[in-house]
């Protein structure tokens, strides 16, 4: 160990740094190798060291740097840094219960059970019990899904995109498609009805204009190559002012009179009116298929409360060909989904249990004493957390139920308002607040708007209200 001539703080050479070898047979290294094996220890420990060699080449390398224990305890840190996973649980607060950048819908305790044990144990997924021989995955919940829907037959794909991709392919392949132009919908995430149509191979036929299309416009582009008339739920915006759509009832009755099909790609697709737990209507997939059309699609992960899926119902003759197509086979769903879907399904077979066992429906109704007594607990908490350069307050705020449903609603909710109180410009100040929040063991995230931080309590539950005041204290300083 030597001292650099001129400087008052001792440094190391290269000359004493351990070798990797000595290090991985130290007695600090034993627990570290029994947890991520020799080979991994010796990487880490190889890097450490060669940056300890420069910084001795640059005479800065202090001799406390080279004791085993620090030595380890940086390898420790490293792996556990590069071992933290990727996919990781976030508290959502932003308000939209259906968030699609933070997964859409969560799954009841039910349906998490279902997926472990279908993790865990082989299980009858093309396996027909009742005669031993191969069976058909659709199975599994195609008599539910027609017994919830009334819909004579059903079958699932990945998602309602793959849905409406297989449909048109299955049903539409050069063959024209007639779809009102105020329903040629963009979905965040490129997901655009003229550009599935064309992957689909079917030809777009657009009749009437983007606020007003009439029932004469769709008869009028009946041709002899129509494959059939397509009706899509406008997700994500509405068309106010002077407008005019053609329902369902009324096109399916025109397809009908040209021997054609309909086909509705809903969205969302809710199972149960939705006015009965105070929310805002949406038409169902029953009523849908009650009014005459032949094909539904709907996503499994929206209002459905259920996995990622993409869900087809309909007539038993076009859903046969649909699963004929080799499209199906590309996009089908697994185990897991099945799992999953087959007890969230089952749940609305009990519609007053519904509120109470379906997660994203126990969500969208909590009640707001429910929120504003958590804010109320909460508020002094993180009051405490932040100091005196951000306001905290308990406030009403709006929840939106979130990917693309009923997209202009916003039901009343409750939460903490976050307002810069020091000196400086507020965004600034909120933006690093919400990437402190970002940091957080289990990340928090909000949502930013006229100055204010906002975190809406209503998809903070009762269960997991602890775990957010804990690790509040992180945010200190
Ligand atoms: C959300 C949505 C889709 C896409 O569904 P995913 O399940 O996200 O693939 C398609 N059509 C409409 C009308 C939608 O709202």
């Amino acid at each position: 160990m030597g001292v650099v001539p001129g400087t008052v703080s001792p440094t190391a050479g290269a000359a004493d740094i351990p070798s990797v070898e000595r290090l991985l047979g130290s007695a600090a290294a034993a627990a570290l190798i029994a947890e991520h094996g020799r080979s991994r220890v010796l990487g880490v420990l190889r890097e450490l060291l060669s940056g300890l060699r420069q910084q001795a080449l640059q005479g800065k390398l202090a001799p406390q740097a080279l004791a085993d224990e620090t030595l380890i305890a940086q390898a420790r840190d490293q792996l556990h840094q590069a071992d933290r996973p990727r996919l990781r649980a976030v508290f959502n607060l932003t308000g939209t219960v259906l968030h699609t950048n933070l997964g859409r819908a969560l799954l009841p305790d039910a349906a998490v059970q279902a997926v472990v044990r279908a993790l865990q144990a082989p299980a009858n997924l093309e396996f027909d019990l009742a005669t031993g021989r191969r069976g058909d995955r659709d199975d599994l919940i195609s008599d539910l899904l027609c017994e919830l829907t009334g819909a004579e037959a059903a079958t699932v794909v990945n998602n309602n995109a793959a849905a409406v991709l297989l449909m048109l392919n299955a049903l539409g392949n050069r063959r024209e498609v007639i779809v009102s132009r105020g329903e040629l919908v963009e979905i965040g995430g490129a997901f655009r009805i003229p550009d599935i149509m064309q992957r689909a191979g079917a030809r777009l036929v657009e009749v009437g204009t983007t606020n007003r299309t009439h029932l004469a416009d769709y008869e009028q582009a009946v041709g002899p190559r129509t494959a059939m008339l397509m009706k899509v739920h406008c997700s994500n915006y509405e068309v106010s002012g002077f407008t005019k759509s053609v329902d369902v009832a009324q096109v399916a009755q025109a397809a009908r009179r040209h021997g054609l099909p309909t086909a509705v790609d809903l969205g969302s697709g809710t199972l149960l009116d939705l006015a009965r737990w105070g929310l805002p209507q949406e038409a169902t997939v029953r009523e849908t298929i009650e009014a005459g059309a032949d094909i539904v699609t709907f996503s499994g992960d929206k209002l459905l409360g259920g996995p990622q899926a993409g869900l087809l119902v309909g007539r038993a003759d076009l859903i046969k060909k649909i699963k004929k197509n080799p499209l199906k086979r590309a996009l089908r769903v697994g185990k897991l989904t099945l799992a999953a879907l087959e007890p969230v399904l089952a749940l609305y077979r009990s519609p007053e249990l519904l509120a109470e066992r379906l997660t994203t429906l126990r969500l969208l109704t909590r009640p707001m004493a429910a929120m504003q007594g958590q804010a109320q607990i909460l508020q002094p908490m993180l009051q405490q957390a932040l100091g005196a350069s951000y306001a905290v307050s308990a406030e009403p705020m709006f929840s939106q139920i979130g990917s693309g449903a009923l997209p202009v609603d916003q039901l009343p909710s409750y939460g903490l308002a976050v307002r810069h109180a020091g000196s400086g410009r507020p965004g600034r100040a909120l933006q690093q607040l919400e990437s402190r929040l970002r940091a957080l063991p289990q990340p928090v995230i909000g949502r930013i708007a006229h100055d204010t931080l906002w975190l809406d309590l209503r998809c903070l539950e009762a269960r997991d209200e602890a775990a957010f005041a804990a690790q509040l204290q992180r945010l200190n300083g």
